[in-house]
């Protein structure tokens, strides 16, 4: 019989979180892990969004252990707890093979760091990092894989309860009787019944999850779209900030637009990669523990809210990559010179600068084409006041490759334990738009798991 306590949508960081809290609460409780993707062993590198452990098995790996960077999850719990469980998962990393080390926490040095950048239009915002690099991000998983099969020590001996996870299984229709939801349908036309629910489907299960919140009535709100460019640099540039925080956070206010822009997910010695999207792809970046580059990456982001009658940020976002998709056919590299000189870049252009560029399937082009001045122009400034406390950023040779796109799926309803408006129905993750990273996805599937736990008898 397909019936279970609970089910969970989705083997990422949120969904991965819950089954652990579930399990360790040894309350015998019979649970489904339903995956769209492939298992640990048979995930492919390309395959970047789906699988066992979700987008952040490929992922750079860089816990952010900080109630300000991640999500929204503050609006719900309020910043002790958050804290308080950001320090309960961190524990679990570490548990499954996280490294000790912690960058960010030479006060003296962020404290310096912030008052420089203060005085050139920036605000640091400094949180604690544990880095894992994409090679050790596998290895973790792998870890908690083994530990969430029997024999472990987390399953209750000659019991019923345990975790019965389906890979390539996608979850298609939610199920309601009444003012309840009873279960799931899966893709190939299989039911699961289940008292409680929790969907954390993450970023590429989020369309899916907002179509059937339509259906079933439930409220939703708008995240922002955030548009911008990867910048690559020779690592020395960024080593006043990447040596004292191994990422820096950095918000700044453009002039020209008031818009808040940011610097986004710093990778030192790391490499740009192409995120592969279903008929398109954006540029992102990655580092590894051990291999390293002579550059350093990260992204420069704007964010916009649109307010009515728009209300698709995502196609929004989506236009725009597609765009520098057709001028590039694939992603574009540009030089800041040829932007600033109003001309594309070319491989001779590239090749004569001192970067060297770490993704080699970009093609040499002009941003400018595709990306709306209003982004550009954010990028631009805040690239002049990064140089004021990172010389050498806002350089001929640094390299710009487009588009950046994040994409935060739409906002559901929720209560303060993450519960939807349909009773025993939860959500958790990217995928519900109230997370934007691994620490605080994992936090919310425990947020989920432990109402989950007082009520289930
Ligand atoms: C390239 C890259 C680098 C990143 N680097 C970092 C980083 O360094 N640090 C950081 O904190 N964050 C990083 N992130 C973001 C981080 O990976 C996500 O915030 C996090 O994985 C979200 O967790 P989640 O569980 O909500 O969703 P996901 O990790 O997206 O997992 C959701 C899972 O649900 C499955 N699913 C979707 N729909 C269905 C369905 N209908 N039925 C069954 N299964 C379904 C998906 O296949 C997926 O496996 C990165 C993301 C990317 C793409």
């Amino acid at each position: 019989m397909n019936t279970y306590n609970v089910i969970i949508v989705g083997a990422g960081p949120a969904g991965i979180f819950a089954a652990l809290e579930l399990l360790a609460a040894k309350k015998n409780l019979k649970i489904l892990l339903l995956e769209k993707g492939d298992d640990l062993p048979d995930r492919k590198p390309y395959d970047i969004f789906q699988g066992w452990g979700g987008a952040g098995t490929f992922s750079d790996g860089k816990l952010n252990l900080s109630t300000a960077v991640g999500g929204f999850l503050t609006d719900y719990i309020g910043e002790d707890a958050l804290e308080s469980l950001i320090d309960y998962v961190d524990k679990i990393f570490i548990k499954y093979g996280a490294p000790a080390e912690l960058h960010g926490t030479d006060e003296e040095e962020i404290k310096r760091l912030e008052e420089v950048s203060a005085r050139n239009g920036l605000k640091l915002v400094p949180f604690k990092i544990r880095h894992l690099g994409t090679d050790r991000c596998f290895s973790l998983l792998k870890n908690i894989r083994e530990e969430i099969t029997p024999p472990s020590p987390l399953f209750i001996k000659g019991g019923q309860g345990g975790v019965d996870i389906q890979f390539n299984c996608a979850a298609i229709e939610i199920l309601k009787q009444g003012d309840k939801t009873v279960g799931l349908r899966t893709a190939e036309g299989r039911e699961f019944l289940g008292d409680f629910i929790i969907l954390a489907p993450g970023r590429s299960g989020s369309h899916w999850l907002s179509q059937e919140s339509k259906k079933l009535g439930l409220s939703t709100g708008n995240n922002p779209v955030d548009i911008g460019v990867r910048v690559e640099v020779p690592a020395s540039i960024m080593r006043p900030l990447t040596d004292v925080m191994h990422e820096a956070k950095l918000l700044f206010y453009s002039k020209r637009f008031d818009d808040l822009v940011r610097t986004f997910c710093m990778n030192p010695y790391g490499v740009v990669v192409k995120e592969k999207h279903k008929d398109f792809c954006t540029v992102n970046g990655h580092s590894f523990s051990t291999k390293k580059s002579n550059n350093t990456n990260f992204a420069i982001l704007a964010s916009t809210t649109f307010t009515e009658p728009f209300h698709e940020p995502i196609a929004y976002g989506q236009y725009i990559a597609k765009l520098v998709n057709l001028l590039g056919e694939g992603i574009i590299v540009q030089r800041l010179g040829d932007l600033l000189q109003g001309r594309r870049s070319t491989p001779e252009r590239i090749k004569k600068g001192s970067v060297k560029p770490t993704l080699a399937d970009a093609t040499p082009g002009d941003l400018s084409f595709a990306i709306p001045y209003r982004y550009i122009s954010d990028i631009l400034e805040m690239l002049e006041a990064l140089d004021k406390i990172a010389p050498g950023v806002y350089s001929t040779s640094t390299l710009l490759y487009g588009a950046e796109v994040k994409f935060y799926s739409m906002r559901l309803k929720l209560t303060n334990n993450l519960e939807t408006e349909v009773k025993n129905l939860f959500a958790a993750g990217d995928g519900a738009g109230i997370t934007r990273g691994i620490i605080h996805a994992a936090v919310s599937g425990v947020v989920a798991a432990r109402e989950i736990l007082k009520r289930a008898t």
